[in-house]
């Protein structure tokens, strides 16, 4: 079996939620995932914002705007009364649990449940058009069998157990409609796989029914050699090995979800990035197929810290690069990126939410600069160091780039380097120059 997922905008309307049923309604068995349709979750977000700060006639004002624009959806997704009237029915009871917490104390626990009302919505709509259409379909609830642990991890076995019971159960339909982004975590509560995260949703119901395959269909044919929001002329990259799509969706190709490669890789299942606006384009074909020799892509990744720790007796001084570690550890903060020398190290991280707390450890270790606000570009592809030549063109394209920091040999698929966020339109052109055109 196949498992499809479709993002925001290809459920964005009443018109692409038909575009998606036609796609998807060849008679084959299939798990379909949606996302919420677009710009809802960042609605959900608001209107949590104004519940947080106690301004509950904010956030009933979003909430009514929000509701009539799923009327509206509804009056031209539907052609039958019958439908229209049980569809409004279901839309209702979602606006009224939101409007339920201007009663409430507002905390996380609120919020996640506010966030998860997008999925709900859009896969309850798009459910009763198929049945309207009168085609063989049925709710999977994700919030049944998607569930995170301790550390919001899934919990792979947990999921596989629980959705091949659902799947067994209702062996003989069609089309499985569920929820994506949305999960329970260990206490049982309402959580989510964090912003973008349908598409870990779909690799990782993939990889709990062992799927033939996994399509990711979005706004765009495929994986792009560049961003294509800073960057004119990008090209869809035909095949990538899952190596090199992992490392791409983590340094921030917002076309995929940094981690859902992993479950994909694990199963050895491949995962089709499609166009939903142009179904028949090729897109990108994710498996363990590499191509030899070849500079695949590049990918920035935003809001990253650089911390430089000098200490004078490095050098020989084993135990050094623990201490380090072993601070950002207790902190719960990954690192993303590191390089050394005799006399420090630099590292990059992402969250810095106890910055403080590790930069006064970090002083106990030696002297601590800081740069906030730079960025991570990142250059993908199959890149051994035999390969000679490719490092040429990445540092040519920085010739007149301040440079903070350089990074390979972590991988033979990466090299990365660390700039000024200012910089960072002009290094990802200057590359494709270099890279892309003969
Ligand atoms: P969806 O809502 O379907 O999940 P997303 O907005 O999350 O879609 O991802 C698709 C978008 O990712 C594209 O519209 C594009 O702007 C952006 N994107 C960023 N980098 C890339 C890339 N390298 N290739 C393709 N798309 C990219
Ligand atoms: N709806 C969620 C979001 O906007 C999840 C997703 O679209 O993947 O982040
Ligand atoms: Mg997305």
């Amino acid at each position: 079996m196949k498992v499809l997922k479709f993002g925001g905008t290809s459920v964005g309307s009443a018109s692409r939620m038909r575009d998606v049923a036609a796609l998807i309604c060849d008679g084959e068995q299939k798990i379909v995932v949606l996302s919420a349709m677009s710009g809802t979750t960042n609605s959900l977000v608001e209107i949590s914002d104004y519940f947080y700060k106690s301004n509950t006639s904010g956030a009933l004002e979003r909430i009514n705007a929000l509701e009539q624009k799923y009327f509206d959806v509804i009056d031209e997704l539907y052609s039958t009364d019958q439908f229209k009237s049980e569809a409004k029915k279901v839309i209702m009871l979602h606006f009224e649990f939101l409007r339920s917490f201007s009663k409430s104390v507002f905390t996380l626990f609120e919020e996640k449940a506010i966030l998860a009302q997008g999925e709900l919505l859009s896969t309850n709509m798009f459910h009763l058009y198929l049945l309207e259409t009168g085609k063989d379909s049925i709710l999977l609830p994700a919030l049944d069998y998607m569930r995170i642990d301790k550390n919001a991890e899934p919990d792979t076995s947990f999921i596989a157990e629980k959705l091949n019971e659902l799947l067994k159960e209702n062996s003989g339909t069609t089309y499985f409609i569920t929820q994506g982004y949305i999960c329970r975590n260990f206490y049982g509560e309402i959580d989510n796989l964090q912003r973008g995260g349908s598409d870990y949703s779909a690799s990782l119901v993939g990889a709990a029914i062992k799927a033939q395959e996994i399509q990711i269909w979005t706004d765009i044919d495929g994986m792009h050699n560049n961003d294509p929001r800073f960057v004119e002329g990008t090209k869809p990259v035909p095949y990538l090995h899952f190596e090199e799509a992992a490392e791409l969706a983590y340094f921030g190709a917002k076309i995929l979800h940094p981690t859902c490669i992993l479950p994909a890789k694990l199963n050895n299942i491949p995962v089709r990035l499609l166009n939903t606006m142009d179904p028949a384009a090729k897109g990108t074909i994710i498996s363990v197929q590499r191509l030899k020799g070849k500079i695949q892509a590049v990918a920035a990744k935003d809001g990253i810290t650089a911390i430089k720790i000098k200490s004078g007796r490095m050098l020989l001084a084993h135990g050094f690069l623990r201490k380090v570690f072993e601070i950002f550890e207790s902190y719960q903060t990954s690192i993303d990126m590191i390089t050394t020398s005799e006399v420090g190290v630099s590292v990059t991280i992402d969250n810095t939410k106890k910055l403080d707390e590790i930069l006064n450890s970090l002083k106990k270790l030696g002297t601590v600069t800081v740069d906030s606000n730079m960025v991570i570009i990142c250059v993908v592809g199959d890149l051994p160091s035999e390969n000679v030549g490719f490092q040429t063109k990445i540092v040519d394209a920085f010739k007149d780039i301040p440079l903070r920091m350089i990074s390979y040999g972590g991988s033979n698929y990466n090299v990365s380097l660390l700039i000024h966020a200012e910089d960072k339109k002009r290094a990802l052109v200057a590359l494709s120059n270099s890279l892309f055109t003969n």
